[in-house]
C-alpha cells in the first residue's frame, strides 16, 4: 500500500516546514540564539524602526516628520544604498537617530554559509564606518530570517540581533491599515516596524507614500495610548 508511506512523508514535511518557520522565521521566536524582540518590563516605553533604506523617495520625509514630533528611531540599512546615498544616512545620524545592518544586498540567510552571511554583514560595516565614522552594534537580517551561521558572526563581531514585536505590513498594507495594524499590536516594550524603501521592489513609491503619510497618525495614536518613543539604547540596556 502507498497511501501510509504518502501521509507519512506528507506529514514528516508538514512538521519539518513547521519547525522550520517557528525557529528561524517567526520573529518572536529565539530557538537558534538570542535577539531582541520587546521589552515588556519597560512599560509604556516603544521604539520605532524603519528597515530597507536608505531611499531618495521617503527616507528624508521621514526624518522631517521625525524631526517635527521629536521621535527618535533606529534605521537598519542596506549597504548598497547607504554607499549610494551616504548623505541621507549622514543626517539621520546628526539628527540623533541609530543606524545598523541589515546586511549589504537584502538576502534571504536561510541556507547561507557562514562566510556568505559574513561577507554581507562585514560589507555593510565598511560602507557605514566610511559613511558615518562608526561600526553599528546592531543587527537585522532581512525578512527576520535567522540561519546557523548567523550567531557565530554576530557573537564574533559582538554584535546585537534586532528584530520586531509590532508591524504595520506596510509592504502590503493601505496607509489606515498601517495605522491601525501598528496601534493594534501596541504593547509595552514594542518595537515597531516600518520600512523607508522596499527592497523586493525599490520602485515601489506608492508603497513608500503609503508609510509616510501613516507615520504622523502612528506617532499620534501611539502618544495618545500613554507610550513613549524611546531609543534603542534604552532597550539595550539591562536592568
Ligand atoms: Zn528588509
Amino acid at each position: 500500500m502507498m497511501w501510509p508511506i504518502l501521509i507519512g512523508f506528507v506529514a514528516v514535511f508538514i512538521i519539518l516546514g513547521f519547525l522550520f518557520w517557528y525557529a528561524c522565521a517567526l520573529p518572536s521566536t529565539q530557538v537558534l540564539g538570542p535577539a531582541l524582540v520587546r521589552r515588556p518590563d519597560l512599560g509604556r516605553r516603544v521604539v520605532l524602526t524603519f528597515d530597507d533604506g536608505p531611499s531618495e523617495s521617503s527616507t528624508e520625509k521621514i526624518l522631517d516628520i521625525l524631526r517635527d514630533n521629536k521621535v527618535p528611531a533606529i534605521f537598519f540599512v542596506c549597504g548598497k544604498d547607504a554607499e549610494r546615498l551616504p548623505d541621507i544616512v549622514r543626517r539621520a545620524v546628526s539628527e540623533g537617530h541609530t543606524i545598523a545592518n541589515h546586511t549589504y544586498s537584502h538576502p534571504f540567510l536561510y541556507f547561507r554559509r557562514r562566510a556568505t552571511i559574513a561577507d554581507e554583514i562585514d560589507r555593510t560595516q565598511d560602507v557605514l564606518e566610511r559613511v558615518t565614522g562608526e561600526r553599528p552594534k546592531l543587527f537585522r537580517p532581512p525578512y527576520g530570517g535567522r540561519w546557523f551561521g548567523l550567531y557565530p558572526v554576530l557573537r564574533e563581531r559582538e554584535m546585537e540581533l534586532v528584530l520586531w514585536s509590532d508591524a504595520g505590513y506596510d509592504w502590503k498594507n493601505d496607509t489606515d491599515r498601517i495605522v491601525r495594524d501598528t496601534l493594534k499590536g501596541l504593547k509595552p516594550g514594542s518595537v515597531i516596524l516600518l520600512h523607508d524603501s522596499f527592497q523586493k521592489n525599490p520602485a515601489d513609491k506608492i508603497n513608500q507614500d503609503r508609510t509616510v503619510r501613516a507615520l504622523p497618525q502612528i506617532i499620534d495614536g501611539v502618544r495618545k495610548a500613554g507610550f513613549t518613543f524611546v531609543p534603542i539604547q534604552e532597550f539595550l540596556a539591562t536592568e
